[in-house]
């Protein structure tokens, strides 16, 4: 039971070949230690033979597989509840070879992975999640556009920003706050004061277009103006803070393009600017047109929970990206 809940919550799996350990695993085993050093910890197994190692890791646990030249005994299984370390056990994984799990009661991020003729070290810290903060464009008596069938930007906005907090929170990675939960309407000085409330690390706002053309359609992404050419720049507080978001903003707004499949359409100029004022919140920040409602392709795919999906999962390459590479 406690080897098998290793199994199912963990799947950090670190894969060790010894080829030179003939002595009893206890003794071959000689020291199991966790250290902690400010936000981050080491684990390190300390050896009484030589061994060449061959480690793999994945997010989640510990585990090592040690094959050894004759038969050994198995130590006891163990449970050392103590900080971050739930536990650990031996295993036999063949009549050569010797299995060591250990579980872990937080998901971690791995730093490095190190080991000697007589060690190894493995350093990781807590994986911190990222708050997420999503946007669904208008709401209540504000329908936003109307679609050519009659439709309201209103509810697909609401429909896309529910399935893109379900994917996020299914990653496991990040936290995640809506501007609103359901069909109400909500001034963008609420939305602002919901995005600093939740201290969040960005901003994605869902709108759709619509044109009086209605060949037009496609994606856009839009983030703040450059200072230079924004109208009131009396009112940047921080003009350097402002140049540092924006730079972040437009970083995540070519990443979206990039990430954007076929199947989603982009307009001619698929990354634009605007003083969208939800975007005012000093958080790095793009508002999305999902396509236009007024274009009947465009219409029908918006509707499509398939075709929603794609972009989903195209939101969440390009969140993964640009917040694993921010160290801010
Ligand atoms: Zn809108």
């Amino acid at each position: 039971m406690f080897y098998s809940t290793f199994r199912v919550i963990f799947g950090l799996f670190i894969f060790l070949q010894c080829v030179c350990l003939r002595a009893d695993p206890q003794q071959v085993v000689k020291k199991i230690s966790i250290t902690k050093e400010g936000n981050r910890y080491q684990l390190r197994l300390d050896f009484s033979e030589t061994f060449v190692p061959r480690i793999h890791l994945l997010p989640g646990g510990v585990k090592l597989l040690l094959s050894f030249s004759c038969d050994v005994a198995i130590p006891p299984a163990r449970k050392m509840d103590k900080g971050i370390i739930r536990g650990y056990v031996f295993e036999r994984f063949s009549p050569s070879s010797l299995m060591f799990v250990c579980a872990l009661h937080e998901n971690v991020t791995f730093i490095s992975k190190r080991y000697s003729k007589h060690s190894i070290r493995i350093t990781f810290e807590i994986h911190k999640k990222r708050t997420v903060v999503i946007d669904p464009g208008h709401g209540g008596k504000d329908p936003g556009a109307s679609g050519i069938t009659g439709n309201c930007e209103k509810n697909i906005t609401m429909v896309t920003a529910v399935e893109l907090r379900n994917a996020l929170l299914k990653s496991g990675k990040y936290k995640v706050v809506l501007t609103r939960e359901r069909d109400m309407f909500i001034t963008n000085e609420e939305r602002i004061n919901k995005i600093k409330a939740a201290n969040a690390d960005f901003l994605i706002s869902l709108h759709t277009d619509s044109n009086k053309d209605t060949n037009i359609r496609g994606m856009t992404v839009y983030t703040l103006p450059k200072l230079d050419v924004i109208r009131n720049a009396a009112g940047v507080d921080n003009i350097k803070d402002y140049c540092k978001i924006l730079g972040q903003s437009e970083k995540f707004a070519k990443l979206l393009v990039r990430f954007f499949p076929n199947t989603c359409k982009m307009s001619n100029q698929p990354c634009r600017n605007s003083e969208f004022k939800v975007l005012k919140a000093d958080v790095p920040a793009v508002l999305i047109e999902l396509g236009c409602i007024s274009n009947k392709i465009d219409n029908e795919l918006l509707h499509s929970r398939e075709f929603r999906e794609k972009t989903i999962m195209a939101i969440q390459y390009a969140l993964d990206s640009f917040l694993g590479d921010d160290k801010q």
